[in-house]
């Protein structure tokens, strides 16, 4: 099975920028990038943050805004806010070189026990295991194993086989190898069976139950948020606030407002938010447009209103820095994509 996945790999493997020399800096990078987010999307964001940070010093000399800036529209912020942290340890501890120690890549902030079996064994070839969920969806219809593999101690086994499968001195190929063919033909919904290098090998195959492989449990959904959020104009500027650090979004810009509660309207949870929130008055709040948006593990609706500033010194109990800007300038700070999309329709509508 392993000489038939690397010998498939060597053949249709993608051409990816990393690929070409598996410098360990971009190996790392795009292992961050890409995860939850998928090669394709983010490929034109590898592309665009190697120009702006070529090395791993310009990370760490980079303004947090400057690489979140970068990072919008990829999601899950802690990575950017990661990223950076780990390439000002790498600057003190490692002399500004990629540590090539498993251990050592373990510790660096934002990497787990995946990412480092990925960049230990892409960029050093390291015979250190992987397992995501390409790594699981073959393995699982390979063995037809139907137990449910978002068990932690299933999970625990998937880890022990992709450790003995590595085949000695070959690892930076077959952990590739076994990622891309998940990617691209063992895929989730309709793998390509037909034309399947290990069709001969496949239990599930066999008996027939590829579609109910994996077994992955019963699946909770996406929760559904409803979000207020204002657009306070003052002479000609609009109130914008940084996020707190901490969160799925942290350290990004926004507008003011927040989640509504239970039998909360839409405008009774935006004048409580921004009492509590802000302590300022405004006044001629009104509706102005909805947004429905699914980020990964949520679909939010975000209703926007305009209002004005009425007065009031501005307390941040939430927020950690707000600034009155122009519409044009919103380009230049990094905002969660639903509030991207209330920006872009402000800059169309020249407002
Ligand atoms: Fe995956 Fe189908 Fe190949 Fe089995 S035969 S490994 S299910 S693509």
């Amino acid at each position: 099975m392993q000489s038939q996945l690397m010998k498939w790999f060597s053949k249709h493997q993608r051409e990816l920028p990393w690929r070409k020399n598996y410098n360990p800096y971009e190996v790392w990078i795009s292992e961050i990038m890409l995860q939850q987010t998928q090669v394709a999307t983010m490929l034109p964001y590898f592309e665009r943050w190697m120009k702006v940070f070529p090395t791993i010093e310009s990370v760490a000399k980079a303004s947090e805004d400057g690489l979140l800036k970068q990072w919008e529209g990829l999601g899950y912020y802690s990575r950017a806010r990661n990223l950076r942290k780990a390439a000002i340890q790498i600057m003190e501890k490692h002399d500004g070189k990629f540590p090539d120690r498993y251990e050592a890549i373990l510790k660096l902030p934002g990497i787990g026990r995946y990412t480092a079996g990925a960049i230990a064994s892409i960029a050093f070839n390291q015979e250190k295991p992987i397992v995501d969920g390409n790594v699981m969806r073959v393995l699982s219809r390979l063995n037809n194993d139907g137990r449910n593999t978002r068990a932690s101690n299933v999970v625990q086994v998937y880890w022990k086989w992709s450790e003995s499968l590595i085949p000695k001195g070959n690892a930076r190929n077959f952990n590739q190898a076994i990622m891309e063919f998940g990617a691209l033909i063992c895929t989730p919904k309709s793998p390509l069976c037909g034309s399947c290098p290990l069709q001969q090998e496949c239990r599930s195959f066999k008996t027939g139950t590829v579609n109910q492989r994996p077994n992955r449990g019963i699946s909770r959904g996406k929760e559904k948020i409803s979000v207020a959020v204002a657009i306070i104009e003052n002479m000609n500027k609009i109130f914008v606030q940084k996020r707190a650090q901490k969160g799925l979004m942290g350290g990004l810009w926004e507008f003011p407002g927040g989640k509504l509660e239970r039998d909360e309207t839409a405008e009774e949870g935006l004048k409580r938010e921004i009492s509590e929130e802000l302590g300022i008055e405004v006044k001629s709040i009104r509706p102005f447009m909805t947004i429905k948006h699914a980020y990964t593990r949520f679909l939010v609706d975000l209703h926007c209103f305009r209002a004005e500033y009425a007065g009031g010194d501005i307390t941040l109990n939430a927020a950690i820095d707000y600034r009155w800007v122009e519409v044009s300038e919103m380009n230049q700070l990094p905002f969660p994509a639903a509030n991207k999309q209330l920006i872009q329709y402000l800059i169309s509508k020249g407002l």
